[in-house]
């Protein structure tokens, strides 16, 4: 090893450039987040070939004085901050003091910059660090850096660029995040002179979201608010009919400077848990605005990661308001059914019955969902619920007869399966073991508990108490009848829904246990003979140590060496499925601990997603007449139920306008 030398300036600096830079998005972040630090309304972007030959960020904000130029160019010079203390309380997007140090010394680059009040601007040019000249210019108010031939002299950087398109891409989407993060700023983006990107400025996020996502996105968006401990929370989440295949989609600020950041995004995810199929990845645009004091944003020099004091109030805050703004959620997806193709002849008759070979195929492939954004209205009124349950006494008594007479004991249906080949054999014995169990008769998730409710004055207070928060529906409604076993056909004023009854159901059974959980309301049945549940020791001990809140559902149970004994059901879970949900419980349970922000509630009502899988009826078989009456009835009543804990939608509806347009009666 030989002597130690300091390094000269110039090259310190190309060594730290690094860090800072390293393809033309880098360059682009930092240039506009000085143009937003200088409190400009107007940004422009331009770029070509990708950003590797000519760059330029133009702005309309405070303008540099002459005589800083070439300070602002030196490593470590900043106007943002003085002493340490200010690194506190940071509120601008840059304060390093690097950024144009490290693309000056990798690239030719020029200042134009002009002080409101100053009568000329001025122009620095640099060339790979070097300053090679400093003169007055005519300008306009504002800075306009030009950036060209980025790593002309750091060839061993250059190499490793990528193809224009692909530098392009990657920086219309730092331009993307950047615009979103400031609805109050006009932004255009230019490529090879192509305009990409134009939003408006007129603060509204929404309208900055449209313009550059698109209106299907923008108009697929729930909207999210929410305040814990001074920290606020703002934006939108997209529906679960607006999700996506990876997370590019996840667009966190704090304090207005997009971050990523894993604590919010596991907790965004959490809260989509029962909204989303599982790999699916849900999208957003959330504002977080806090102290800066308790964040610190100089993790790394790209400031895209930030550190939290503490964790967990912001986790709670992501979650508790993507959550309930989930939750209050009513738009139901439509069914749009895409225009048979017209082969070429405007006007040409369709033939009536369009039978689905290969041909068709394409088009039936194409069928689409879309919310329709106007909430169910309420009109009429309607007496269904009180006919509906004094028809259905008269049908399940019917049913509960017949079937009761020819119960067997057959083995246990493989459940959460596809059981659509079950279709037609769905046996009256099947159905009593699930069902009417003689153990465990009575239940609020399925009809029959109605009637032993009515029954029953206690329990029916009970139950009336557990349905406070559902609405009597208003409009009017009725089952046109069901296809395949599994959706249900409903007219519904001048629209027609089309229901899964799995889906409804299961999303029904788990709104109810989990209102049982808050209420501390107990409707259980209290079983004569025990069922035995056997499960390893671990997994009794996972049961164990969730005690409190499988028994605030209505479980009750006792432990033995390898098994439990199930002695109370809550009303609505059939005895059959008893092995299945403890085993549920304590499989998803083991799965989900270990993650320091997931707390506790959110484990067990993850747990009790599946739960209410099994619990459910199922798609591909018959049920009687009343289950679909109640299912539905039900899903009137608790207007937010949109999708089913695993996130499909539990119901699509399309109007009769829509249907009238397919037959080209408009
Ligand atoms: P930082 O942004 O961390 O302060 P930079 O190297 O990016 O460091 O910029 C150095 C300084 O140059 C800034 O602190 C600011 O005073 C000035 N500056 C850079 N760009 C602009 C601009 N577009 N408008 C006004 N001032 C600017
Ligand atoms: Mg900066």
């Amino acid at each position: 090893m030989g002597k130690i030398n300091v390094l000269a300036i110039s090259v310190a600096n190309l060594i730290a450039a690094g860090e800072v830079v390293d393809r033309p998005a880098s360059v682009i972040k930092e240039l506009l987040e000085n143009a937003i630090d200088s409190g400009a309304n107007s940004i422009t972007v331009e770029i070509n070939n990708g950003g590797v030959t000519f760059m330029r960020v133009s702005d309309n904000g405070c303008g540099i004085e002459p005589e800083d130029l070439p300070v602002a160019v030196r490593r470590h010079a900043t106007s943002k901050i003085k002493d340490a203390h200010d690194l506190e309380k940071i509120m601008t997007l840059g304060f390093r003091g690097e950024a144009l140090a490290a693309i000056a010394s990798v690239s030719n680059m020029r200042i134009i910059s002009k002080q409101k009040n100053a009568e000329y601007g001025a122009m620095l040019e640099v060339s790979a660090g070097n300053i090679v000249s400093l003169s007055e210019r005519g300008c306009s108010d504002g800075t306009t850096v030009i950036v060209e031939e980025l790593f002309a002299n750091v060839p061993a950087r250059r190499k490793f660029l990528k193809k224009d398109l692909s530098e392009a891409i990657a920086v219309a989407a730092i331009v993307e995040k950047v615009a979103l993060s400031r609805p109050d700023i006009s932004f255009r983006f230019i490529s090879d002179g192509n305009l990409k990107l134009e939003s408006s400025g007129d603060g509204n996020l929404k309208n900055t979201i449209y313009s550059i996502f698109g209106k299907d996105f923008a108009s697929k968006l729930i909207e999210v608010n929410g305040n814990i401990d001074g920290i606020a929370i703002n934006g939108f989440v997209g529906r679960s009919d607006n999700v996506k295949s990876n997370r590019n989609s996840q667009n966190f600020f704090i304090n207005g400077r997009y971050v990523k950041n894993k604590t919010m995004t596991a907790a965004l995810e959490q809260a989509f848990c029962s909204y989303l199929p599982s790999e699916k990845f849900p999208c957003c645009v959330l504002f977080i605005t806090l102290n800066p004091s308790v964040v610190d944003v100089n993790v790394h020099p790209s400031k895209l990661e930030v550190k939290f004091s503490n964790e967990k109030p912001i986790f709670e805050l992501v979650y508790y308001s993507v959550r309930s703004a989930l939750e209050q959620n009513t738009g139901r997806p439509s069914v749009n059914l895409e225009r048979l193709p017209s082969q070429g002849s405007a006007g040409k008759v369709l033939s009536p019955f369009v039978p689905i070979d290969d041909g068709k195929r394409e088009s039936m492939k194409k069928m689409q969902l879309s919310y329709d954004d106007i909430p169910i209205r309420s009109s009429a009124s309607n007496d269904f619920t009180q006919k509906s349950e004094l028809n259905l006494f008269a049908d399940i008594q019917k049913q509960k007869q017949s079937l009761t007479e020819e119960k067997t004991s057959e083995e246990k249906d493989k459940e959460c399966q596809s059981t659509l080949d079950l279709g037609d054999n769905y046996t009256a014995e099947q159905y009593i073991r699930d069902f009417i169990n003689p153990l465990n008769e009575g239940k609020i998730s399925c009809p029959i508990q109605l009637i032993d409710n009515l029954e029953d004055q206690s329990s029916e207070a009970e139950l009336e108490a557990l349905n406070s928060p559902e609405s009597e529906p208003t409009f009017s409604w009725q089952i046109v009848g069901e296809v395949f076993n599994s959706y249900i056909i409903v007219q519904l004023e001048d629209k027609m829904l089309i229901v899964d009854k799995h889906a409804a159901h299961e999303r029904i059974i788990f709104e109810e246990l989990k209102a049982k959980m808050n209420s501390a309301l107990h409707s259980s049945e209290l079983l004569i003979v025990p069922i035995e549940v056997m499960l390893t020791s671990s997994e009794i001990e996972i049961i164990k140590q969730y005690r409190t809140e499988i028994e605030a559902i209505g479980f009750g149970f006792e432990e033995k060496a390898y098994s439990l004994n199930i002695n109370m059901l809550p009303s609505g879970i059939a005895s059959s499925d008893v092995a299945d949900i403890f085993q549920t419980f304590a499989d998803n349970i083991l799965n989900s601990t270990g993650s320091a922000t997931i707390t506790r509630d959110i484990i067990f009502e993850k747990a009790l997603y599946q739960v209410a899988c099994k619990a459910a009826v199922k798609a591909g078989r018959a049920y009687p007449e009343g289950y679909n009456n109640w299912i539905v009835d039900k899903l009137m009543r608790i207007k937010d139920i949109t999708v089913c804990p695993h996130g499909r939608p539990v119901a699509m509806e399309m109007s009769k306008k829509a249907l009238d347009r397919q037959f080209e009666r408009t």
